[in-house]
Order: structure tokens, then C-alpha cells, then sequence
């Protein structure tokens, strides 16, 4: 797990990234969460694309494994149930992690057009728990409630490697360089 300031991604980083988003992987500048062994799981992006286009999910669930889980969730109903806990400690808890959220990312820059904008719903909110679990991934337990939460429900772990072979992919596509298209 890991919070700003990142050490820099390296180029095997940003392969399997880009394998696992099934595009090109871009303006990474960090690693905050991997699979035990040793993939990413989270990754982390300019608040700012070079393209000048804000992106306020600092911690991004790009394990598909992982992404997979945490949409079986939401098509559960799981989202009501973790919202209907939003209160006293819990919420208080939450609108923490918000805030460490946003310290985390003004840490790296600021940008104007997503300031106090978290990701995942926080601090009132539970709209995505994708984000959510990113977070939780990326900060460690004890930071996002609902993220945790989420994570314990989920059938993926990042203790127990679900990873495809990343080595095989780069076979299928030779011709062009480009990743597979995975979707
Ligand atoms: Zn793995």
C-alpha cells in the first residue's frame, strides 16, 4: 500500500497496467496498492491529465480480478447496505477518510476544478466501490470504513494472486505493439 509521495512507477508497471486497463496506461505516477505478487492493483494518476483534463480518482482499481469482485458487489445491492451505516463513527470515519483522500491528492497538486471532489461518493455518499476499495487498498485498513467493508465482502483478495500471465499477452500483439483489445 502506498500514499504520496509515490515512488516512481517502473515500465514493467505501466505494462501490466496497460494490459489490465486494455489501453495504454497514462500519466501514472504510482503503484499504491499491489497484488501479493507484486502486480498492481491500484494505480495512480496525475490529478491533472497531460491532455489538461482533471482526474479526481487519485486511486484507481485497475486489478480486473479485483474490478470484477467489486462489481459483483454493486450488482448485489451491497452499496445501499454499506450506506445505511453512515452514521455517528462510521460517517464520521468516512468524511475522514475524505478528507485524507483530498490531503493525499493537494499533496501532488492542486486543481482547481475537482477541489473538496474525493471519489466514490465520500463524504456523505456510497456511489462507487470501486473507488472506495481502492482506497482502502491504497491507504490500509482503518482508513476508509466503507472501503474496508467492502473489501472484506469482496471474493478477491489481494493476498491470494488471481493475476492472468502478463508475460503471455505481449505474444498476441507483435503486429502492432498495441495491447490486446480486452474489451
Ligand atoms: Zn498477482
Amino acid at each position: 500500500m502506498a500514499t504520496p509521495p509515490f515512488d516512481p512507477p517502473t515500465a514493467e508497471d505501466i505494462r501490466i497496467v496497460s494490459l489490465q486497463l486494455g489501453r495504454p496506461a497514462r500519466d501514472v505516477i504510482g503503484i499504491s496498492a499491489r497484488c501479493v505478487c507484486g502486480a498492481p492493483t491500484v494505480v495512480s494518476t496525475k490529478p491533472r491529465l497531460s491532455d489538461g483534463t482533471p482526474f479526481p480518482t487519485l486511486y484507481y482499481l485497475c486489478h480486473p480480478a479485483a474490478t470484477a469482485a467489486v462489481s459483483t458487489l454493486e450488482a448485489n445491492g451491497v452499496m445501499t447496505e454499506l450506506a445505511a451505516l453512515l452514521e455517528g463513527d462510521v460517517a464520521d470515519a468516512y468524511r475522514a477518510a475524505h478528507e485524507a483522500f483530498l490531503a493525499d491528492r493537494e499533496s501532488i497538486e492542486h486543481v482547481e476544478e475537482i477541489a473538496g471532489v474525493s471519489a466514490g461518493g465520500m463524504p456523505t455518499r456510497v456511489k462507487c466501490l470501486h473507488a472506495l476499495v481502492g482506497h482502502s487498498l491504497a491507504a490500509g485498513p482503518g482508513v476508509n470504513p466503507i472501503g474496508d467493508l467492502a473489501l472484506e465482502r469482496a471474493a478477491w483478495s489481494p493476498d491470494v494472486c488471481e493475476c492472468a500471465d502478463y508475460d503471455a499477452e505481449p505474444a498476441n500483439s507483435t503486429t502492432d505493439g498495441s495491447a490486446p483489445d480486452a474489451r
